[in-house]
């Protein structure tokens, strides 16, 4: 019988284990199809650029040991990636992963503690903590041909010098990819939905100040209900920093605004896509989606089981100030913990406060 298991070993849950690790508790398992921080390692250097998104305090050391430009208002991605690298070495995250992906979580019978199943293995554990991401990539129509792809897959190597490459999607991470393609000598379009907005923040001024601890307690002392408005009302979604549209534009990225993407066809091997009122946008060698996340409790199929028994608001876990749902025992981090945590809980910020809070929850249930 595990104590705890945490599930996903991407930043949040990496957070966690580190966190753990530092007070001498290894009694934990991270289960993930890929070993810790690898998946985050292998998309950013293709998804984010050259500098964080988040002005906010980018670090997850439990010691908060870090170097100084770490706490600078926009971190590089390299300085950040060596400081995970660093710390994921330093706590011995891979004695504590096991290979698998979760397929399903259900109390167990008679007794306290949960059965956690993965393609080949089932484990009992006492704790189980959610840290699976920001949902499934979201397309914005069927997609059946291979040169239509998701910006999540970060699968753009075979794209050729002068391929037309229609980007849909103008938020950080699609005028990123087209300043790379640019850089590598092929055509990309942005097309995004409605104009572009520029904000140096993600969400909402008032989150600041770095690193916002005090608005993370302001959030959990709101009602549920009332959380959920906010989050909307305060993530500036699909906005960009100035820094990514002029690196954009100087790299000649093309940019069509107000251009929605409704469907597409195969016309003499190009890929056509159309607008409202089928009106013709472009033809083009590759499709890249870089159109988000579906996110949301039901979208995580290894909930389904034990779904019925968390209290929900739009979708999302009602949490107590420990990060635990309605069913003891089961706690979130991340994109589901918003409800808790505010609308930086998404974020690195968001992992450094919620790993903080489990962690004590854990250890002070010992
Ligand atoms: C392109 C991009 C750039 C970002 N840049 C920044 C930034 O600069 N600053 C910032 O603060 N935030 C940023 N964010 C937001 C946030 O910090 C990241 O999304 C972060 O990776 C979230 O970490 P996570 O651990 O919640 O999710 P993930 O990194 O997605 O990790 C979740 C892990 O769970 C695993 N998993 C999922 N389902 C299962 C299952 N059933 N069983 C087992 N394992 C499972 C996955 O394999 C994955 O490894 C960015 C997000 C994106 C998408």
């Amino acid at each position: 019988m595990q104590q705890l298991v945490i599930i996903g070993g991407g930043i949040h849950g990496s957070a966690l284990a580190m966190r753990l690790a530092e007070q001498g508790f290894r009694d934990l398992v991270i289960l993930d199809s890929t070993p810790p921080l690898a998946r985050w390692l292998k998309t950013t250097p293709c998804l984010v650029g050259d500098m964080l998104r988040s002005p906010w305090d980018a670090n997850i050391d439990p010691r908060d040991d870090i170097p100084e430009a770490l706490r600078a208002s926009t971190a590089d991605l390299a300085g950040f990636n060596r400081h995970v690298v660093d710390l994921r070495d330093k706590y011995r995250l891979n004695s504590l992963w096991m290979r698998g992906t979760v397929k399903k979580i259900a109390p167990r019978f008679n007794s306290a503690g949960f059965v956690v199943e993965t393609e080949n293995q089932r484990l009992r554990a006492e704790q189980v903590v959610i840290a699976c991401g920001l949902g499934n990539p979201h397309m914005p129509f069927d997609a059946k041909d291979d040169r239509i792809r998701h910006a999540d897959s970060c699968n753009f190597d075979d794209i050729r010098k002068g391929s037309e490459v229609a980007i849909i999607g103008g938020s950080i991470t699609g005028l990123t990819i087209a300043t790379e393609l640019a850089r590598r000598g092929a055509v990309p379009t942005v097309l995004h939905r409605g104009e572009i907005h520029t904000s140096q923040l993600e969400v909402a001024p008032e989150w600041r100040p770095i690193p916002g601890a005090e608005r993370f307690q302001y959030f959990l002392k709101q009602t549920a209900g009332k959380r959920s408005q906010l989050l909307h009302q305060c993530r500036q979604f699909g906005t960009v920093t100035n820094h990514v549209l002029d690196k954009a534009k100087s790299a000649g990225v093309t940019i069509k605004t107000n251009t929605p993407v409704l469907s597409w066809k195969k016309q003499r091997g190009k890929i056509v896509l159309f607008g409202s009122s089928d009106n013709k946008i472009g033809a083009f060698d590759y499709v890249l989606c870089a159109t988000g996340y579906k996110g949301g409790i039901s979208l995580v199929p290894c909930l389904s089981r034990i779904q019925p028994r968390i209290d929900l608001v739009d979708d999302l876990p009602v949490l107590t100030r420990q990060l635990e749902s309605s069913v003891t025992g089961l706690y979130f981090l991340g994109r589901l913990a918003e409800l808790g945590l505010g609308p930086l809980g998404r974020n690195i910020i968001g992992a450094k406060v919620g790993s903080k809070i489990i962690s004590k929850a854990i250890l002070d249930a010992q």
